[in-house]
């Protein structure tokens, strides 16, 4: 065990030294390595140095970098960078969503690249891994900057994608309205309907039920099935979610189906608490409609919510936590405060939002913890569906496709706790889940040859 603990130390090393300034692309890797060194030792040949896999699954297969010029309303040109990064097909096509956010680099995009690859093995689907975006901030942009934006990125984005090759999808700051422009910019450059070539299409034009809820969904069914294995359950249960997007919106909604009682939402400004827990209907009226921020939440909701300034949305204490921001979001302060307050499990809607040493503290301390790989899958795993009802040209029910989301959701968290006990790691969801993702992809690729 320890021969295969240096081993993997020193590929991180060198792949830090090769990706120099990637900080969040060496967090997913180191993340990714420092669970694997069972496997390593119980599977020699995943170790031997003549077939280099882990320096291969840490090289991207292709990474694409382009320009992205386009004309805001007063006539002004502005550049953005564009990118993709087609991290690794030895399960089927790349697969990932867009993030347009002014924090988005190689680094950032190859981190979100990295664990996709895990991730979408983990659905048992036929997906590769694979993410993009772009540095454009379309908050505050008129609908027309932001199409103009789209059909730019497309135009480029274009000669790189299909449904047989690469399939992006949505992620922060790429929502149904995003998708749609881009969409119909590929549509009119290549004169094809490809529906297979985006998922998170609208209702009517391809989209399948329940993706814009999945992955949301997919993250409190995850809570449920861990609080299972415990014999509780949600029903009852306080809950604090993070973030007000696609992800945090549909979390509360499950949370709600399922007898529990969300609190907070926040954004990059603040946070909201209310005590009655959250109206979702005025929540969804601010966020999708009208694309406001959770401060106006606050202020037409009465005296049970109120608005916090910056702050922490950790400080309230709560049952469960589901972090459905962004990365980082819960620090080691954080995780003590929530262990404080008596919390039973966190289950990761948004990637990587939990610093190592949070992770560490909470599993210490014997909180339930579902990793994003496992825990948000629930989106590409919907999207995949969404691939195959494109292929055939039918769209299914709402009932059957959360059916199938339900079962999937069983399934990961199934193998994740499977594979934990069989390495000696009972209860460790992000050890299960990594070397579960790790194996799948890895004896594809061994069957492959040197690609
Ligand atoms: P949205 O753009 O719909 O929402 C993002 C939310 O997070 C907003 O409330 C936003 O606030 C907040 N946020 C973003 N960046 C920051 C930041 N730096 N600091 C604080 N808050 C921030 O994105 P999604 O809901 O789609 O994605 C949320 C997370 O879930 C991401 O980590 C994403 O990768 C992950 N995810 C998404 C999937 C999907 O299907 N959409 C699938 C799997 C994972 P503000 O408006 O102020 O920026």
């Amino acid at each position: 065990m320890k021969d295969s603990k240096d081993t993997l130390e020193a590929l991180r090393a060198e792949i830090e030294r090769r990706n120099p300034a990637q900080p969040e692309f060496h967090q997913a890797v180191r993340e990714v390595l420092e669970t694997l060194a069972p496997v390593f030792a119980a599977r020699p040949e995943y170790a031997d140095p003549a077939v280099a896999l882990v320096e291969r699954l840490t090289e991207p297969e292709r990474q694409i970098v382009f320009r992205v010029p386009w004309q805001d309303d007063r006539g002004r040109v502005h550049v953005n960078r564009g990118f993709r990064v087609e991290f690794n097909s030895a399960l089927g096509p790349y697969k990932g969503g867009l993030r347009f956010h002014p924090s988005v680099d190689i680094g950032v995009v190859k981190f979100l690249g990295f664990e996709q690859i895990f991730k979408n093995a983990l659905t048992g689907l036929g997906i590769g891994g694979g993410k993009g975006g772009s540095d454009f901030d379309p908050r505050g942009r008129s609908d027309a900057e932001v199409m103009r934006f789209c059909q730019s990125f497309m135009t480029e984005l274009h000669r790189h994608i299909g449904e047989h090759t690469d399939v992006p999808a949505g992620d922060i700051g790429v929502g149904g309205r995003e998708i749609g422009y881009l969409f119909g910019q590929y549509r009119r450059i290549t004169n094809r309907w490809e529906a297979g070539v985006l998922t998170g299409k609208g209702a009517g034009w391809g989209g399948s039920a329940i993706r814009p809820q999945a992955t949301g969904y997919g993250s409190v069914l995850f809570a449920a099935e861990m609080l299972k294995v415990r014999g509780e359950s949600l029903d009852g249960l306080s809950a604090v979610v993070s973030g007000s997007g696609n992800v945090a919106l549909y979390t509360i909604e499950k949370l709600q189906q399922l007898g529990a009682n969300p609190l907070t939402c926040s954004d990059s400004h603040g946070y909201v608490v209310d005590d009655k827990g959250i109206d979702l209907a005025l929540l969804k009226q601010v966020k999708e409609v009208e694309r406001g921020r959770v401060s106006e939440y606050a202020q037409r909701r009465g005296t049970s919510a109120r608005y916090v300034q910056g702050g922490r949305v950790w400080d309230v204490p709560a049952d469960v936590a589901f972090p459905s921001a962004t990365q980082n979001e819960l620090d080691g302060q954080d995780a003590r405060t929530l262990i404080a307050s008596g919390v039973k499990a966190v289950s990761e809607g948004a990637n990587m939002p939990t610093t190592p040493q949070a992770v560490r503290l909470l599993q210490q301390a014997g909180v339930a913890f579902g990793p994003g790989k496992a825990a948000n899958a629930g989106g590409v795993a919907v999207s995949a569906l969404e691939m195959s009802q494109n292929a055939a040209r039918i769209a299914w029910s709402a009932e059957r496709v959360e059916e199938e989301l339900a079962r999937i959701m069983g399934a990961i968290h199934a193998v994740a706790y499977e594979t934990a006990e069989r390495y000696g790691a009972p209860g460790d969801y992000v050890t299960g889940a990594n070397i579960a993702g790790f194996e799948r992809v890895a004896d594809a690729m061994l069957a492959q040859g040197v690609i």
